[in-house]
């Protein structure tokens, strides 16, 4: 059995998987022909964008390594790249220079800013269904989503609200931040809320 093969796909779980696998193809075309344009690899726009909207913990080179899911070496070389082109640099921790945090430069930030309609055609498209449809669609991608990030397929970066460890307005006069995570133990001010965290774990209301 083989959603590969034409005649398996009589079958409509075949028929879905093989339209997502093409759906990915596009969004790889997408990545890669906006690259051409810019100079830049599909890995490096990743990494643009990843650095725009991560959280400020994992802007390193192993949080880029883990969110490319590739080697440290290799995030490194993307790294490398980047800051060749002074899309990016790297800062040294001021009570550690062994902890070096990644960040973009002005030009970067512009770029990563530039990048970021890159998957808007395919969601003008999804835009464009019916309401009832884009809401099977939801319900349907999450429920993969949720079974290939527990068999380690895919990592889910999301924003703290609607994750079990976001204890909102915990401490409202902590000038750290009003909001706490308790996953790192750590206040959370409320613009990086907004910030994509590689932990974040769906409240279990929606997981169920
Ligand atoms: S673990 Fe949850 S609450 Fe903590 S930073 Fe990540 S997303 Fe936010």
């Amino acid at each position: 059995m083989s959603a590969f093969n034409p005649v398996d796909r009589l079958r409509r779980s075949a028929r879905i998987t093989i339209a997502l696998y093409r759906i990915s193809q596009a969004m790889n075309y997408l990545l890669r022909e906006r690259g051409k344009v810019c100079g830049l690899s599909p890995a490096q726009i990743q990494t643009l964008l990843f650095l725009r909207y991560a959280r400020p913990g994992v802007r390193t080179i192993g949080g880029l390594a883990e969110r490319l899911g590739v080697s440290y070496a290799t995030a490194s070389g993307v790294a490398d790249a980047l800051e060749h082109k002074q899309l990016l640099q790297r800062i040294p921790s001021a009570s550690d220079q062994r902890i070096v945090t990644l960040a973009l430069t002005e030009q970067g930030e512009r770029e990563s800013v530039a990048l970021e309609d890159v998957l808007d055609e395919v969601e003008n498209v999804v835009a464009a269904l019916s309401d009832a449809d884009q809401e099977a669609l939801v319900r349907a991608t999450q429920s993969i989503i949720r079974h290939l990030q527990a068999r380690g397929y895919v990592k889910v970066y999301e924003m703290c609200w609607g994750c079990q460890f976001f204890r909102r307005n915990a401490h409202p006069d902590d000038p750290r931040g009003p909001h706490h995570c308790a996953y790192i133990d750590a206040p959370l001010p409320e613009q990086n809320t907004y910030l994509e965290c590689p932990d974040f774990t769906p409240v279990e209301s929606e997981g169920a």
